[in-house]
């Protein structure tokens, strides 16, 4: 049986039901005053009723379990959001907005501005550093398509060509992530990979304590020095592993990643507008953090996909403009 046939897939009310548990799991709370007593809030039910419609007895307005997420104000039906969630969450490479499209059956401007969101709510922040005392941080920089101020250049000039009219190279984005071995991956868009920003992003990620691998770039030299240990190899001379004592030091998880996040690029996506690339880089990040790998199977990343889903309130607008 498969799992898109879960009563939340296709039933509004269990769809409904299905978000509530998730986003309401440390009790219900109402959105417009903030009250937590859930003696003071009730479910309407009568027959003209619109599902999922509560109202709070302290500050007397309704409310549903979309306000304040990223389904809020949105007219697609919660329980295809779940399985457009559930197809982004499950699909290695990512799924384009024109195959959620085709399959849920809305139209090409809902599914690109559902996936957005859908990204926005698999962006986390503000966590604390990776990696403790013996666990080994692989950092590591790769570069990805055309960068804008390289596009604006051109745009302004007679004969602008379009994204697919373009030639190969233009400046590329600089991207850094951190793998933890074993563990998970942060990544980062930065406007250019300096010393500066490479070290800012690294001493803020990842533990003091922990050991840090990367190539030979000079990028790394100065800042490794904060950490319990940095080993490098060096590409240039052929060196990818390097065998210390117990210590196997290369950094193939990070490059690996970076491969996973091409190739679905690549495949899925084709077009990325510089300033979305940290969404895509939300997904990879999210698919990778609970890969199978970790125990994490396709219906618990999706339902655990729910917890981001508050706060993340996205429109239409700010989709386009940041
Ligand atoms: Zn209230």
């Amino acid at each position: 049986m498969s799992v898109l046939t879960a009563p939340h897939f296709h039933d509004e009310s269990a769809a409904y039901a299905f978000v509530e548990a998730r986003v309401w799991a440390n009790g219900i709370s109402c959105p417009h005053c903030g009250n937590v007593d859930a003696a003071k809030i009730g479910k309407l039910t009568g027959k003209s009723t619109r599902i999922g419609v509560h109202k709070c007895y302290a500050c007397r307005k309704p409310f549903t379990v979309k306000v304040g997420t990223i389904f809020e104000s949105s007219h697609i039906a919660l329980h295809l959001w779940l399985q457009a969630i559930f197809l982004m969450a499950s699909s290695k490479k990512g799924i384009s907005s024109n195959q959620l499209h085709r399959t849920l059956g809305i139209t090409l401007k809902s599914a690109w501005f559902m996936s957005h969101r859908i990204r926005e709510a698999m962006r986390v922040g503000g966590l604390g550093p990776m990696g403790g005392a013996g666990s080994v941080v692989e950092a590591d920089e790769t570069y990805y398509g055309p960068k804008k101020d390289q596009t604006r250049a051109v745009e302004s000039r007679p004969g602008y060509r379009s994204y697919a009219q373009r030639k190969p190279g233009f400046v590329k984005r600089p991207i850094v992530s951190l793998v933890e071995r074993g563990g998970q991956v942060r990544s980062f868009h930065v406007e250019q990979a300096t010393k500066v920003n490479v070290a800012a992003i690294v001493s803020a990620n990842v533990s003091a304590e922990a050991k840090l691998y990367t190539d030979q770039s000079h990028l790394y030299t100065e800042v490794g020095k904060s950490f319990a240990d940095h080993q490098t190899t060096n590409h240039s001379k052929d060196e990818y592993v390097r065998f210390e004592g117990d210590a196997v030091i290369h950094s193939n998880t990070v490059e690996n990643y970076f491969s996973v996040f091409k190739r679905g690029m690549k495949g899925t996506y084709q077009h990325c507008d510089e300033k979305h690339l940290h969404r895509y880089l939300a997904e990879f990040d999210f698919r990778y953090n609970s890969r199978v790998a970790l125990g994490i199977g396709d219906v618990s990343r999706a339902a655990s996909l729910l917890d981001g889903v508050v706060g993340k309130r996205l429109t239409y607008e700010t989709t386009r403009a940041r």
